[in-house]
Parts: structure tokens; C-alpha cells; sequence
């Protein structure tokens, strides 16, 4: 079964929004298999954020990653990458649709709530910089047959 890395931003977490996002992804049928408030190092938002080194808005995602804690989340199910992508919305929130995370709750580029990776080969290697294999709870749930008829 696939699993994606999501994060509650210190914006979210701020606000008071982690309990909301968890309970979207939980109503929706998504499974939690890890789940952490931490506070993210400079060194941990680099190699995060690495892609985006050298790019103009830069040093100030590492400064408000940094600036308060998050709520890390392993979540697992069929296409969980893709489906929480949706569920969060487009990167700016002022074109992020109503009925997404970032439609209903953000106004500003830098602050848009919440993290998800964008492909399954992302997934891992964010799963693997944010969790370590002990972190991580492997258990069915009852309600499978439901979400999936097997
Ligand atoms: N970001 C920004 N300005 C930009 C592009 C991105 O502040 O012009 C921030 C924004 O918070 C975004 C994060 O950098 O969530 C990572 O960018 P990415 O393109 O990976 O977007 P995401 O995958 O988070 O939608």
C-alpha cells in the first residue's frame, strides 16, 4: 500500500489547524502510520527543502520551517500521494480551490499549512529523512473491507 510524508507547517500548527487536517485525511480513509510534533534544524530543512537551494524565496522557507514546531504524519493508503495532493490544494493559496486545505485556510504562498510529497519516490525519501523504521506502526484496520471491498 502507498505511503506519502505530510506536515502540519509551523503556520498550521500555530493556528490551530493540525487537529482539522488530521481529521481530513482520517474522514477520507487514509490510514496514519506515524505521527510526531517536532521542531525541524536548519540542517533537516536543508536537506528537506533541497530542491529549492538557491531559488529567491529560499532562505526565507528555511527560516518559517524552522520557526516553530510541526506535525510530522506518515499516512498510507491507494493513491495517497496523489489524493492528499488534491486535498491540499495548488502551491499558492490564492488559486487553491475551495473545499481544499489551502483554499479554506490560507491567503499567502509562504504560509500554506500543510506539506505533502509529490510523488511516491519523494514519499520515501521524506518518509526516511523525517521517520525512522521504529517510528513507524505497521497494524490493520477493521475498517479495509470497507474503503477497498477486500
Ligand atoms: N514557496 C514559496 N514561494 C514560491 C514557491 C514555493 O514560498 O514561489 C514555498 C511554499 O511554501 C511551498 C514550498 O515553498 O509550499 C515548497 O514549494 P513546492 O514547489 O515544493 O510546493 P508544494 O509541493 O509545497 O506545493
Amino acid at each position: 500500500m502507498e505511503r506519502t510524508y505530510v506536515m502540519v507547517k509551523p503556520d498550521g500548527v500555530q493556528r490551530n489547524l493540525a487537529g482539522e487536517i488530521i481529521s481530513r485525511f482520517e474522514k477520507k480513509g487514509f490510514q496514519l502510520v506515524g505521527l510526531k510534533l517536532m521542531q525541524i534544524t536548519p540542517e533537516l530543512a536543508g536537506k528537506h527543502y533541497g530542491e529549492h537551494e538557491g531559488k529567491p524565496f529560499y532562505g526565507e522557507l528555511i527560516d518559517f520551517i524552522t520557526s516553530g514546531p510541526v506535525v510530522a504524519m506518515v499516512w498510507q493508503g491507494q493513491n495517497v500521494v496523489s489524493v492528499i495532493r488534491n486535498m491540499m490544494g495548488k502551491t499558492n493559496p490564492a488559486e487553491a480551490a475551495p473545499g481544499t486545505i489551502r483554499g479554506d485556510y490560507a491567503v499567502f504562498m509562504g504560509n500554506n499549512v500543510v506539506h505533502g510529497s509529490d510523488s511516491p519516490e519523494s514519499a520515501e525519501r521524506e518518509i526516511n529523512l523525517f521517520f525512522s523504521p521504529e517510528e513507524l506502526v505497521d497494524y490493520k484496520k477493521a475498517t479495509d473491507f470497507w474503503l477497498y471491498g477486500k
